[in-house]
């Protein structure tokens, strides 16, 4: 499996004419590697690949990373550029969503012959298409969250707080097996909905009020993400009359993803209807990103995304409309791209759920 997704990124290298690849950021570093550690560097060129570390991971690292020439640094920067010197690389790429301008610097002080090769989209294309086990552990930890929401549903009462509801939920999770939650949960109830990423806060929860819950487990390294709202005590017609509208939308969605589908004509259909509904001004962000190795990643479905959906592909859909003031309403479910539509990982039933 690692050495697909070796050769894949020496396909990459030859596509964009580089010699060697630098790759720091660490969720590419696990990808590639399996390395589950917080530092370390991957080298990879057309016939050698190299994983460099310090002291505190060397043993981690030649066990989880077993089929890599294991370098030991002292200054990762120092480790990366006599590995380099090494080479016979005239060209040399590295993330250029993720290297720091000191980084930069640094490479290309000690490397003046180097040339060095800023690489975006090709990178991310590495990681947008899952396979299978990926996609099993993508399906793991929206279970594990899904079914920890489900178990503290009946503590989504009058007068308990914001945060508390949040601590309930990560207990439960990480008590199910997660091994991290995947965010900072939102949990955003009544006028504090219009906070597309509103923290759970201290307020407490009131009868009457919408409360939207973002949250989400991460299990060996694959996050989950997933958005409910929920009614505590009985809706109002507008509360109903909203939340039909994000409902709809967020099933027209997920009923037009297939693959081929553009990206920008996905976002289309959610963000067309909320409008069309007399609430598009209230839909401000995309209608979803990638989930992996990192709860945001590639794709972004959003009005600019050009590339056409991919069966394996994994990412969110997430309508909402916040309304200042009064308050807001989003649901979000994560989906795989299959051969003709796609699946549901998460697991939570969208309909308004009444507390
Ligand atoms: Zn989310
Ligand atoms: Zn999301």
């Amino acid at each position: 499996m690692l050495k697909s997704r070796i050769s894949a990124a020496r396909e990459c290298l030859s596509r964009c004419g580089v010699e060697a690849l630098v790759v720091t950021h660490l969720p590419l570093v696990r990808y590639l590697t399996g390395f589950t550690g917080s530092d370390g560097a991957v080298v990879i060129s057309a016939t050698g690949q190299w994983f460099l570390t310090d002291s505190r991971y060397t043993t981690q690292a030649a066990e989880e990373a077993a089929g890599f020439t294991q370098v030991e640094y002292r200054g990762k920067l120092e480790g990366i550029t006599s590995l380099l010197r090494q080479l016979p690389a005239g060209r040399v790429g590295f993330e250029a969503e993720q290297v720091t301008v000191a980084f930069h610097r640094g490479l290309a002080d000690a490397l003046p012959a180097v040339e060095l090769v800023p690489l975006g989209a090709e990178l991310d294309g590495l990681r947008m298409v899952k396979d299978a086990a990926e996609i099993r552990l993508l399906e793991r930890s929206a279970e594990l969250a899904s079914t920890a929401l489900l178990g503290i549903l009946d503590r989504i009462r009058p007068g308990v707080s914001e945060r508390e509801l949040a601590l309930e939920l990560e207990f439960a999770m990480k008590r199910a097996g997660a091994e991290e939650k995947s965010f900072d949960f939102i949990v955003a109830s009544g006028e504090r909905g219009a906070l597309p990423h509103g923290r759970a806060s201290a307020k407490e929860i009131r009868s009457g009020e919408l409360v939207t819950i973002d949250f989400g487990s991460v299990c060996q390294g694959y996050h989950s993400d997933e958005t409910v709202t929920v009614a505590v005590g009985q809706p109002d017609e507008r509360q109903r009359e909203v939340y039909r509208i994000v409902r709809e939308a967020h099933d027209r969605a997920i009923d037009a993803v297939r693959p081929g589908v553009i990206l920008k004509e996905l976002d289309a259909v959610a963000r067309d209807f909320i409008t069309q509904e007399g609430y598009g001004a209230y839909f401000g962000h995309g209608l979803g990103h990638g989930v992996g190795l990192e709860v945001h990643e590639k794709p972004t479905v959003s009005f600019r995304g050009e590339e056409a959906l991919v069966e394996g592909m994994v990412f969110t859909i997430e309508p909402g409309i916040y309304i200042p003031v009064w308050g807001g309403v989003r649901i979000e479910d994560t989906v795989v791209v299959t051969g003709d539509g796609c699946r549901l990982l998460t697991r939570v039933p969208k309909d308004l759920l009444v507390l």
